[in-house]
């Protein structure tokens, strides 16, 4: 949908880009400079395969600090982005064949990256009234002597769903029982949530369990760190051996460069990522009030990450003031994208319809302007 959106753009038409899966701030200015610096002192060969040591353990200080958990650094490893490390995570835990339980909506990557890694997702609806969220019935019945995992992401991309506490060890509780199955997390989002939200990671509210826990986190979204692309990944021993063995030959070590600028992100001035929350929450009240406003739509309010998920079940069978049927919500994206020069996502590709996402990393004027065509849009609807 960028890439439309853009070749539109480039056509001369103004779309307005509510697909963007990337903060639009930059990247704080300490940590820029960090990056600079380490170039400009030649840190700028290979470093250790599973990350640098200083690097290592700072994130073992910020889980420490932050989430409650205590690794040694050798339970570290650092990636270069996320996928890779989900890719090699998989590639750990699952058997050929075996089965990996994927919540719905989920990101559109991982059933991708199951299937490279030779297993099979099992995907499992979570609905609206549940949050979007996974129930431990649900998660009971979708596990079988098959089932080698199951992907936790909290808060969520495309619904910004952020468990509880209590949720997490509700789950726990499921998961004791079936030994074989391990966790595979995706924290990405932590430091992106509102009011008075708090992430709580799998690893620490299920304690009984961490073991089996593979947690997964990363500088892109939180940190504003898209481009450098690095992650980490904490867990038992073993496990991060294999998965550092794994990404070795994959990527060998991340840039130097993107991990002298991480350890700033974790130990220097974090003041950025409150600025962030509180420019993102602004929008979010916007597109939550005018989506909620517009005939035919509705949406949760979402805690965490910076999507909208938007219920537009009240659309299909309808037909565009363009002369569209809208049969589903792919057809309800087509639309938006032609008629209204508005880019969104479609729920199908989350694996739960009729939904489309909107994301607001863009200026407030932007979104008000694509919501005012939004409106217009529905109110053409027949
Ligand atoms: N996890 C989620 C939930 C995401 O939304 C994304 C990117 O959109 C990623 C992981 C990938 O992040 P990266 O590869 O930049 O670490």
């Amino acid at each position: 949908m960028n890439k439309r959106a853009a070749d539109m753009t480039r056509g001369g038409r103004d779309v307005i880009p509510l697909s963007l899966g990337e903060p639009d701030f930059h990247t704080a200015e300490h940590v820029k400079d960090a990056g600079i610096a380490a170039i400009k002192r030649n840190f700028t060969k290979y470093t250790n395969s599973e990350g640098f040591g200083a690097l290592r353990q700072a994130v073992a200080g910020k889980l420490q600090r932050e989430n409650g958990l205590t690794f040694a650094a050798d339970q570290i490893v650092i990636g270069s982005g996320s996928k890779s490390v989900f890719l090699a995570a998989f590639w750990t835990v699952v058997d050929p064949g075996c089965e990996v339980v994927i919540p719905a909506p989920y990101w559109v990557s991982y059933p991708d990256l199951v299937e490279l890694a030779g297993g099979t997702p099992v995907i499992v609806p979570c609905s609206e009234s549940a949050g979007f969220k996974l129930t431990p019935n649900d998660l009971e019945r979708a596990i079988t002597p098959r089932t080698r995992a199951i992907v936790f992401n909290s808060p969520n991309n495309p619904t910004g769903a952020v468990y509880s506490e209590t949720e997490i060890r509700a789950l726990a509780q499921v998961l004791e029982k079936h030994p074989q199955v391990w966790v595979v997390t995706d924290e990405l989002y932590e430091h992106i949530v509102y009011d008075s939200t708090r992430v709580v990671y799998f690893a620490k509210a299920a304690a009984g369990i961490a073991d089996r826990v593979v947690t997964v986190c990363g500088f892109s979204k939180s940190y504003v760190m898209t481009g450098w692309r690095l992650s980490f990944a904490a867990g038992n021993p073993s496990v991060m051996k294999a998965i550092g063995d794994i990404l070795s030959q994959i990527h060998g070590a991340p840039s130097s460069i993107a991990q002298a600028a991480a350890i700033e992100a974790l130990q220097g001035d974090q003041s950025f990522i409150k600025k962030n929350q509180k420019v993102f929450k602004e929008r979010r009240d916007l597109i939550v009030e005018r989506a909620n406003r517009t005939p035919g739509l509705h949406a949760l309010p979402p805690p965490g990450a910076f999507y909208v998920y938007v219920n537009c079940g009240p659309w299909i069978g309808r037909t565009s003031a363009g002369g569209r049927r809208l049969a589903n919500d792919i057809d309800v994206v087509e639309a938006l994208l032609e008629e209204a020069a508005v880019a969104t996502v479609p729920g199908t590709v989350f694996g739960l319809s009729p939904y489309f996402r909107i994301s607001y990393a863009l200026e407030l004027e932007r979104l008000r302007t694509a919501m005012d065509r939004v409106e217009e849009f529905a109110r053409g609807l027949r």
